[in-house]
């Protein structure tokens, strides 16, 4: 049991790693899986022992060893979180075709936050993913059982066509229509498409409660932070602590919104109803 639950931590440290390669590399051309990592700082190529997943980071005390650049905190946390949802997957599901899917869900979820974090935009090949693997889950789900698969969904009763027809069409339309009208000024047409890969994935009540449970987490993230920079106003911390280029604790101008659709989609599989909590 603990030899299963420490390689599986192990495993999470690695995927970790793997998906900050994803975020660097997407859309920029370079292939995720040849070609050496590179210093976004001074080019240089890093050495095997510079990629060992956090431990690097920590004997190199966060700077890279060739040009002293600070490293993105971003690798360090992406791995961390990582290994943390690959733990807490493996707890609740065990490793069972649930477990798996649970936990592959959770990595496009981590990709998706930390890249529209970054960019401020959800790649659309994301969003396409998820919503192929919707279409194939439900499909699976319809035939042989969605409770087999994802035991977390037992509560949601009505697992028909219809329902996941609703949840990917009805939840996410009035986003759409918000994107619509505003422009992309209110709502981005990215986090449209990422509740559609919800929605077929988790069918409607589900979703739902992913969607309203997000809103909350990001009112409770605003406040967190709106306080945060009042206070660091007060007693002139700079904003710029973490590099330009993973700049990930800066806010203000526009909020993207997929991190926290990431979140709640991350509780909702760890069996966690923050909706619920609240008001039932
Ligand atoms: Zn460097």
């Amino acid at each position: 049991m603990w030899l299963t639950f420490i390689i599986t931590g192990f495993l999470g440290l690695i995927i970790g790693s793997f998906i900050n390669v994803i975020i660097i590399r997407m859309r920029t051309g370079r292939s995720f899986i040849t070609g050496r990592s590179k210093c976004v700082t001074c080019n240089h190529t890093l050495a095997w022992h510079d990629l060992i997943p956090i431990l690097s980071f920590c004997i190199l005390k966060g700077h890279c060893k060739y040009c002293r650049a600070p490293l993105s905190f971003q690798y360090i946390i992406v791995e961390i979180i990582t290994c943390v949802w690959f733990l807490a997957v493996f707890y609740i599901y065990g490793i069972s075709i649930g477990g798996i899917i649970t936990a592959l869900v959770g990595i496009f979820a981590i990709i998706i936050a930390i890249y529209d974090l970054r960019h401020k935009i959800i790649p659309d090949t994301l969003s396409y993913i998820l919503i192929c693997l919707g279409i194939i889950l439900a499909v699976v789900g319809v035939s042989v059982g969605w409770n087999i698969i994802l035991p977390a969904y037992a509560f949601i009763g009505i697992h028909t066509i219809i329902d996941y027809l609703i949840a990917c069409i009805a939840i996410p339309l009035p986003f759409f229509l918000l994107w619509k009208v505003s422009g992309g000024r209110w709502f981005g047409l990215g986090d449209v498409k990422y509740m559609i890969g919800i929605g077929l994935i988790f069918g409607f009540l589900s979703t739902l409660e992913i969607v309203m449970s997000s809103f909350w987490i990001a009112l409770v993230i605003v406040i967190i932070l709106a306080l945060f920079e009042k206070v660091a106003k007060v007693f002139g911390f700079g904003r710029n602590r973490i590099s330009e280029e993973g700049n990930i604790l800066s806010f203000g101008r526009e909020i993207p919104f997929g991190p926290f659709l990431s979140i709640a989609l991350m509780l909702e599989l760890l069996d966690i109803h923050i909706f619920q909590l609240l008001f039932f």
